[in-house]
């Protein structure tokens, strides 16, 4: 039986899409046989993220309208032969039920170990169905307060769904701000929200592509060590701060400080 982990966040661009898929490919890695579902219907994005938008022939609409079996509509990565995606576009019929995705779920549940499924930001219909379809929840928060508060909202509504595990991610994380103060602190964060933070994603340009598969990169190593924690039940978490410690690191510290100063400097002079 496959785990079925939403991933969700309340506020929009916080980085669950490219979560999900680098979650999965690190997953993958480990063996286990995992498949991304788009659950975002309207603004779904996973096919375009993951790189195989031109392999879609069907998706999950099909599925659900009996167009097609659940297996013919999975595509599989070109980055590892145990990731699948499957798919959605935005054409969601209004009198499709919850039957019919809890079919498409149970087709996956025999196929796969993990089964990672893309929420849509918001706490609406969607959100709801993608918990409903979930038997654990990671929320995907960065360290700025509107993206801390919608993830409190979040986990309180996620309390009544009694999952079996329920985890906070914080992406975009900037070792150097936090050693500033200018960056809510990690313990501040896990204070805040009052759960387990399961895994620490530095900022990293890499993203811009969606999947990073660079072994060695400080953003992969972030996410092998979420992908051990879930494994293992470990609470490991990748050090942000290694970067600006040590003689080098101090000098790197100093160097960044100085460009935010400058940049604060700029935007003060344009407004
Ligand atoms: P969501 O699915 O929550 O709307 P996305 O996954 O689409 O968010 O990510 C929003 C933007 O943030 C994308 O441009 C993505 O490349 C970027 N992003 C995500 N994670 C990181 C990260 N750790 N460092 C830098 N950019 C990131
Ligand atoms: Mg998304």
């Amino acid at each position: 039986m496959a785990e079925k982990i939403v991933i969700t966040s309340g506020k929009g661009g916080v980085g669950k899409t490219t979560f999900t898929i680098n979650l999965g490919l690190a997953l993958a890695k480990k063996g286990k046989r995992v498949v991304l579902l788009d659950f975002d219907f309207g603004l779904n994005n996973l096919d375009v993220v993951s790189n195989v938008e031109h392999l879609v022939v069907f998706d999950l609409i099909d599925v659900l309208n009996n167009r097609c079996r659940t297996k013919q509509a999975l595509i599989k990565s070109p980055y590892n032969e145990n990731l699948f995606v499957l798919p959605t576009s935005h054409s969601l019929n209004k009198d499709i039920e919850n039957k019919n995705f809890k079919d498409v779920i149970e087709d996956l549940d025999v196929l796969f170990d993990y089964v990672l499924i893309d929420c849509p930001a918001g706490i609406d219909k969607g959100f709801h169905r993608a918990v409903l379809n979930s038997d654990s929840a990671i929320v995907v928060t960065t360290a700025h307060l509107s993206s801390i508060r919608d993830a409190d909202k979040v986990l309180s509504i996620l309390k009544s769904y009694k999952l079996r595990r329920t985890f906070i991610v914080v992406n975009r994380y900037r070792g150097d701000l936090a050693l500033q103060g200018v960056m809510f602190s990690l313990s501040d964060i896990e204070n805040t929200l009052n759960e387990d933070i399961i895994g620490v994603i530095p900022e990293d340009d890499n993203f811009i592509n969606g999947v990073v598969d660079i072994p060695n990169l400080d953003c992969v190593k972030a996410y092998k060590i979420i992908c051990d924690n879930l494994l293992k039940n470990e609470r490991k978490i990748y050090d942000c701060f290694k970067k600006y410690k040590g003689f080098f690191g101090s000098i790197r510290k100093e160097l960044k400080k100085k460009i935010w100063k400058i940049k604060k400097l700029i935007i003060g002079l344009k407004i």
